[in-house]
């Protein structure tokens, strides 16, 4: 089996083309990202990071160039197939949780693996192993309106995990909380990344957080350096 989890090709994006609002967000970016990798992606708000995770993610398509997961060129392939791969092998973590409010803790963990066709018992069991290991395993009843930013958040990450992804995207995943609660969001993030040997792409603007990953790449002008 390959060692690359993801292998972006020259890929471009351009938003409202041919009118004057033209944006060309990305202009020929190669990417990979390694089995167990931890890759910051650093770049200004509005340079495209959202942009080049959604590609990534299989959520928009590019204009040019080929995503490939898990060795697997899913460019041109039908939705269907490039939802099938995004379900199994994605798991994404945003700036603001989206955690299901009617819901406990445990239950918006819980939700994705039955779907995905885990059986309940199974579920609950792997939901509360996350929970624990990134310390919010005494909250797992509690729902999100009852739990703090940083829980909040801790427990989205817990949710990206549920059917065990392949590849981690984060936008900006501790971009919502003040600097200290940030840096110790961080290290659970970290902390369960690294003991489930995830690959993960993390779009940040801190650069003490993007020194604390395995490499880092800048997005500037639609390209990477
Ligand atoms: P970032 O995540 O780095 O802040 P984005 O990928 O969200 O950047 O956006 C990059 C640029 O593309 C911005 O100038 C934004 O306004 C523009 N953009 C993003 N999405 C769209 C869209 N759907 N239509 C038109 N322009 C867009």
């Amino acid at each position: 089996m390959s060692d690359v989890v993801l292998e972006l090709k020259d890929i471009a994006k351009t938003y409202n083309a041919g009118k004057p609002s033209e944006v060309a967000v990305l202009r020929g970016v190669d990417l990979s990202v390694g089995k167990g990798e931890v890759v910051a992606l650093v770049a200004p708000s509005g340079a495209g990071k959202s942009t080049l995770l959604h590609i990534a993610g299989l959520l928009d398509t590019p204009d040019a160039g080929t995503v490939e997961l898990g060795g697997q060129n899913l460019s041109g392939q039908s939705d269907r197939r490039r939802t099938l791969a995004r379900r199994a092998d994605v798991g994404f973590i945003y700036q603001f949780h989206h955690l299901l409010p009617e819901f406990s803790a445990l239950e918006n963990i819980v939700l994705p693996q039955l779907s995905n066709g885990t059986s309940k018992s199974a579920a609950s069991e792997r939901a509360m192993m996350l929970l624990d290991k990134v310390g919010v395993g005494a909250r797992a009843d509690h729902r999100p309106a009852e739990l703090s930013g940083g829980e909040q958040q801790r427990v989205a990450f817990c949710r990206a995990l549920a059917n065990a992804p392949r590849l981690l995207l984060a936008d900006e995943p501790t971009g919502n909380l003040d600097p200290a609660t940030s840096d110790q969001v961080f290290d659970a993030l970290m902390g369960l990344v690294r003991d489930t040997g995830l690959s993960a792409l993390i779009a940040t603007h801190n650069l003490e957080l993007a020194a604390r990953m395995d490499r880092t790449l800048q997005l500037d002008s639609g390209r990477l350096v």
